[in-house]
């Protein structure tokens, strides 16, 4: 198997400015053995090079004294460390577009982007379909680094100072816009036109088919070369940030490392994620650092996964003027390293499956159940939606698929979804999914007609009677804001949460006229099989994610998990600012990990409150084989063998472990921000 797929990494990422080609390379392995980082990401090609290239079209930093990037190869591996060598040919230096014009964006106007002397490339021009495999070649040749990186991989429509300037249209691009969707580009209307779609496809069809040149190139001579981007395709480690900018609108992702971790490693078994913490606040200030318990957040999150900690500051240690989250950054590679063989070999144990949405329409629903999974401490991975069916081929354990604003599928997809129903698995769809899809509205939920109600202020789903734990005493009706959509179904589904409609709520003396809706239920349920299909005709996802509401998470929790046998694998007493992640370790032992997020206040990232005690019951059919011999009878093991232990990876301290009726509860008495316990067969006594 490949290193990135092996190894544990613990990366740094020194993102260089063309001035620190002098710096002391001896220096920078101190600092990375200092902070037990085993993987250096460092800059080598593209815009700059850090290295004296020979290659007429590489322009080489005046500030280059020696070859940085042999140096510091040289040193990694000497150290016992992997260097991953970065690229950026988004862009190129201004004395190019001089010999080179034609290989460079254009507005509609035929305008090119020239910011600070660094001017936008195209993906469809010579220089980033070509030359730049002539710089990678040149790189690999000489230097046996353990990776490659590339920057802003794409398309680049904005600049750094978030000035758009809509498609490229130069004649490169027109060309093969023509050839492949027979239209002109210059007709792309920025207001919802039809070339709209069109062009996001052309851009991705044709970043992807770069990629895979490049993977090609690569891999043809140097397998054991990782290729590192912010794209799937063709991807070894798949890149993503926890970042921050002070022009993202509201509210904050708490789950940001969770979400960009989980979104790669549930649907691949190639790729590994590296979700990158970055330490600066937004691009105009890159040298001062999110707060020291943020950065927590996002490496605790990473680390829970077993995913790759990856972390980056600009320019290089002893320039750089905030160190406050160092220490941190320090501790925590260093627990990992100390405990590899555990975060190296964790494999999820997951009751639903979350397929994350291709469409950013359906972002909305998909984040807002992910957060609502995650405060319910409901075990689950996510799967790309281009993923779903080798996923859910090999998928044994899973008994909830969760279909959040999926538009269509297709006809392989639903043969499979309706196979694996039937089998047991329950398939449930939220926030409009499917809308158009009537054949898979019939097959899997039994909707004959699905209509989408008028948006109305006012409307209520009732509650009354349903027993939906977690919807508080006496309250009768939930709001519900819209969009709905009611389903017309066959005789055999039933219907939950009976709409309410709207009606006039003002003055005060004319908010009356509410009337038990005849047509409309939020929720189809329908069994099939051994297995069901669960229709929302809302947006649980959505209004919880924009209005916080409980009554939508509670509600659709308890619908999701109603009937279904034995209720959840993980079952807490934690609020819902504890996050919860269950593993094997390899085959046999489990590790439970808890991360406490108590210290976020939707604004800002606090120090965590401790809590305590918490308990956790794991199901029984998880627990690690010494269950089985007790229940089989098996001899040499008297009835009262204390069976299993808990202890802390983080302090080495026993944790309480008892027997119940419904598995094995394990009682953590008090958690700072973050506790691992790995959970095993006791030694027979
Ligand atoms: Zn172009």
């Amino acid at each position: 198997m490949s290193w990135w797929m092996e190894e544990s990494i613990r990366m740094i990422q020194t993102n260089l400015r063309e001035t620190d080609a002098a710096m002391d390379p001896v220096g920078l392995m101190d600092d990375l053995d200092a902070l037990s980082a085993n993987v250096l990401m460092v800059n080598a090609g593209g815009i700059f090079a850090f290295y004296p290239s020979e290659l007429e079209h590489q322009y080489v930093t005046p500030f280059l004294q020696n070859d940085l990037v042999g140096t510091l190869t040289e040193l990694a591996h000497r150290r016992g460390k992997r260097i991953i060598v970065r690229f950026d040919f988004s862009k190129a230096h201004e004395s190019l577009f001089e010999r080179h014009p034609e290989w460079f964006y254009r507005t509609r106007e035929g305008r090119a982007v020239n910011y600070r002397g660094i001017m936008h490339t195209c993906v469809n021009g010579h220089y980033q379909q070509k030359v730049s495999l002539e710089i990678i070649g040149e790189v690999l040749a000489r230097y046996p680094v353990d990776g490659i990186f590339f920057n802003m991989f794409g398309y680049q429509h904005w600049d750094y100072s978030g000035n758009h300037y809509g498609p490229c249209c130069c004649g490169n691009c027109r060309r093969r816009f023509r050839e492949m969707y027979g239209r002109d580009l210059e007709d792309y209307d920025e207001n919802g036109g039809t070339l709209q779609r069109e062009y996001a496809e052309f851009c991705e069809r044709t970043t992807r088919e770069m990629l895979r040149n490049i993977r090609d190139f690569v891999k043809k001579d140097h397998p054991h070369v990782a290729i590192s981007t912010y794209h799937t395709e063709g991807v070894d480690l798949v890149r993503s940030e926890s970042n921050t900018s002070l022009k993202r609108p509201l509210p904050k992702w708490l789950y940001a490392a969770s979400e960009n971790v989980a979104s790669v490693e549930g649907g691949w078994d190639d790729k590994r994620s590296s979700c990158c913490s970055i330490n600066a606040v937004d691009l105009p200030y890159r040298f001062t650092g999110v707060s020291v318990h943020e950065t927590e957040i996002r490496l605790y999150e990473a680390l829970a996964q077993g995913s790759v900690l990856d972390f980056c500051i600009i320019g290089t240690f002893p320039d750089y003027p905030d160190a406050s989250n160092l220490p941190a950054v320090r501790r925590i590679f260093r627990f990992q390293q100390e405990n590899e063989s555990v975060f190296n070999d964790l494999n999820p144990i997951a009751d639903v499956l979350l397929v994350k949405p291709e469409s950013g329409a359906a972002r909305g629903e998909y984040s807002g159940l992910f957060k609502i999974l995650k405060e319910k401490h409901i075990l689950f991975e996510v799967v790309a939606r281009e993923r779903l069916i080798p996923r859910l081929e090999k998928e044994k354990r899973a008994r909830v698929l969760l279909l959040p604003g999926i538009g269509r599928l297709t006809e392989r997809e639903r043969g499979l979804l309706e196979r694996k129903q039937r089998a047991g698995l329950r398939i449930a769809a939220t926030g409009g999914a499917l809308a158009e899809d009537a054949e898979s509205l019939r097959a899997l939920f039994g909707i004959r007609e699905l209509k989408r109600l008028p948006d109305a202020e006012s409307a209520y789903f009732e509650a009354d009677g349903e027993g939906l734990a977690g919807i508080p005493e006496g309250r009768r009706w939930i709001v519900a804001p819209g969009p709905c959509w009611a389903a017309v179904s066959e005789p055999d589904v039933v219907g939950r949460l009976r709409g309410i409609e709207a009606a006039t709520f003002g003055p005060p003396e004319r908010a009356y006229g509410h009337a038990r809706s005849e047509a409309f239920d939020a929720v189809s349920i329908r069994r099939s099989g051994a297995g069901s299909g669960v229709y929302y005709g809302w947006q649980p996802g959505e209004w919880y994610g924009r209005y916080g509401w409980q009554d939508h998470k509670e509600a659709f929790a308890a619908l999701l998990e109603d009937g279904l046998d034995g209720g959840w694998t993980l079952k807490s007493d934690a609020p819902p600012s504890v996050e919860a992640f269950l593993h094997r370790v390899g085959d046999g032992d489990l590790l439970l990990q808890c991360l406490n997020l108590s210290g976020f206040d939707g604004m800002t990232y606090h120090e965590a409150l401790p809590i305590g005690p918490l308990t956790f019951t794991i199901g029984s059919d998880v627990l690690p084989r010494a269950d089985k011999r007790q229940a089989a009878g098996a001899p040499g093991i008297p009835t009262g063998t204390r069976l299993y232990e808990a202890s802390s990876l983080m302090s080495g301290k026993a944790a309480s472990v008892r027997r119940t009726a419904e598995g094995l509860s394990v009682t953590l008495e008090r958690l700072e921000r973050y506790e691992a316990m790995r959970i095993r067969e006791a030694p027979s006594e």
